[in-house]
């Protein structure tokens, strides 16, 4: 008999000292039923959180040992506590899902029979943003927007962290070496065969959510900046337009001084449009070296030049 795969789970957690047992219990019923078919692991990684998330954790895992966990030195964000996670934990398939219980457990089966269907990435997409104040669902638009329209590949909009991520999915995602990353934006980079499960988030269970505006709009310029290079082209297109429309402007008033034509420009404002022309040359270098910037950045993260999603016959 083929021996039982492996499912994790992988859940971050920060500041979550009183949503850790509860979530475990949540679990409970889950685990019991994916156990008839396959060897289960819950793997917490506690972000450096400054409460007792830790000691919860630990003593969950002297109890079961299907609990496993790590705790960062400090707090590294979520992205980073999902990276380690997925650096530590050992599944064929692996779940990443929130400590604070907005992630339907009961959907956990959902995404396992997907995954044996022979689907690589199971993710959880939200309806509608729902809950959210009418500000949130249209910087959020405007953000896919903008983004799909300069990025070089499509991001859905609404999906969560709620995902299976198949074993060759997670090697993947292991050779990125960003420090700046976006979990699911990775993710969705790799592409693999993916689907979605379209169902809301829960409320939390207790505490309150470490991302407001502000981290949220740091966020966004950072993934903007991260897997676009058109705010870089942009200055350089703008520098163009300011030299070409300054330098028409230029001819008629220099034709308007000889007397070719007669439009009545003034010394100084040849003196105005020499100077705005100059503005426009600043920009376009600024352009050219954020062009060289780009590539330099490209080549520091080194994203993997291709990812390969099964093998045949390789020896
Ligand atoms: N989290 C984390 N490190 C952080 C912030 C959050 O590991 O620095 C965890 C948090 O414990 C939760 C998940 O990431 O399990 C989502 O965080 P939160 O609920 O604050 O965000 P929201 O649900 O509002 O997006
Ligand atoms: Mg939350």
């Amino acid at each position: 008999m083929a021996p039982r795969k492996t499912i994790s789970l992988v859940i971050p957690a920060y500041k979550e000292a009183s949503n850790v047992l509860p979530l475990y219990e949540e679990l409970a019923p889950v685990i019991k039923l994916l156990s008839a078919s396959y060897e289960c692991e819950i793997l917490f990684v506690d972000d450096g959180s400054p409460d007792g998330t830790w000691d919860e954790i630990s003593s969950l895992s002297a109890r079961d040992r299907k609990v496993s966990g790590i705790s960062l030195s400090r707090n590294f964000g979520k992205e980073l506590a999902i990276t380690a996670g997925l650096k530590y934990a050992k599944g064929d398939a692996v779940i990443t899902l929130d400590a604070d219980g907005q992630h339907p457990v009961e959907k956990i089966p959902d995404f396992v029979e997907k995954w044996r269907e022979g689907y690589d990435i199971v993710y959880n997409r939200r309806p509608e943003i729902q809950g959210a104040s009418a500000f949130k669902r249209l910087t959020s638009k405007l953000f896919y927007a903008l983004f799909n329209s300069i990025s070089e590949f499509r991001l859905e909009p609404g999906t969560t962290d709620y995902r299976l991520l198949d074993r060759s999915v997670v090697d993947a995602y292991l050779r990125f070496n960003e420090k700046n990353r976006m979990y699911r934006w990775l993710v969705d980079w790799l592409w693999f065969r993916k689907i979605a499960l379209v169902f809301d988030a829960r409320k939390r269970l207790g505490g309150e959510s470490s991302y407001g505006y502000g981290k949220l709009f740091a966020l966004a310029v950072n993934n903007l900046t991260s897997f676009s290079f058109f705010p870089l082209k942009f200055v350089g297109y703008m520098g163009f337009a300011i030299v070409s429309l300054g330098s028409l402007l230029l001819i008629l008033q220099l034709l308007d001084k000889i007397g070719l034509v007669h439009m009545g420009f003034s010394n100084l404002g040849i003196v105005v449009v020499i100077n705005t022309i100059m503005v426009g040359v600043v920009l376009m270098s600024l352009g050219l070296i954020g062009l060289y910037i780009a590539n330099i950045h490209e080549e520091v993260i080194g994203r993997p030049l291709y990812v390969v999603r099964r093998q045949a016959n390789i020896k």
